[in-house]
């Protein structure tokens, strides 16, 4: 993936192909560029690799689990202010209270018992990261995420918790067409008075994008492959 010997210049260079992609689809799509936000995932990704897209400007990241995030980001987050950091893969109730103290956003809550074990973390902490729903959009057995059915009761749930519920979030089935399961979970979004959408990764970000993606999750191709 390296295109010269500086780490630093294929960090920009890198950082600034997703930026162009992500400008022309959102032109196509008559939407404002700034409206949607890109998280670098940098999970299985050491600091030697994160700190040239630092350097770079990129300030939100991406993680999948908490342990390694804690081994990695707070030495990072008080070299290089401004950090915001992202849970984007499933998260144990076991380690809410972990999460929400290291985390700002959390992208996949999916179920009772997490909600209610986020309510105690943020009522004992004191720290409210903003979370995301995740659906389980393509109803796949293996995959984590609520079901469709039973959205809207996790969302009175999380109500009556008092979570800072700001969106949905989606990983689509793999080697199928992404655009209906984003245009579905834009509409379910959009059902709920939910104003964002995490979704879109580094093969279909552009369609998600078009389909009103306000957050997309971008890790092979920042980092390469993992
Ligand atoms: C790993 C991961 C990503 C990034 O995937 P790429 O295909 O490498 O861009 C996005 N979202 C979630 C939930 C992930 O686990």
């Amino acid at each position: 993936m390296n295109t010269t010997d500086s780490p630093l210049l294929d960090a920009a260079q890198r950082l600034h192909d997703i930026h162009n992609r992500m400008s022309k689809a959102a032109r196509l799509a008559s939407r404002k560029p700034e409206e949607t936000r890109l998280i670098a995932v940098s999970k299985t990704f050491g600091p030697e690799d994160i700190k040239p897209l630092l350097q770079a400007g990129q300030r939100l990241f991406g993680e999948n689990r908490v342990q390694e995030a804690q081994g990695k980001w707070p030495a990072l987050k008080e070299k290089y202010p401004g950090v915001e950091l992202h849970l984007v893969g499933q998260l144990q109730s076991n380690k809410a209270e972990d999460a929400v103290r290291l985390f700002d956003v959390i992208h996949s809550v999916d179920r009772s018992s997490l909600a209610k074990a986020l309510a105690k973390a943020m009522e004992k902490t004191g720290q409210r990261p903003d979370c995301f729903i995740q659906v389980n959009i393509g109803e796949e057995e293996q995959k984590g995420g609520v079901s469709i059915d039973a959205l809207p009761a996790l969302l009175t749930e999380t109500e009556t918790l008092g979570l800072p519920i700001i969106g949905l979030m989606c990983v689509p089935p793999v080697e199928k067409d992404p655009a209906p399961y984003f245009a579905l979970l834009s509409k379910l979004a959009k059902r709920h008075n939910l104003p964002r959408l995490s979704m879109g990764m580094s093969s279909d970000f552009e369609t998600a994008i078009k389909l009103g993606a306000t957050e997309i999750r971008v890790g092979t191709a920042l980092f390469g492959s993992r």
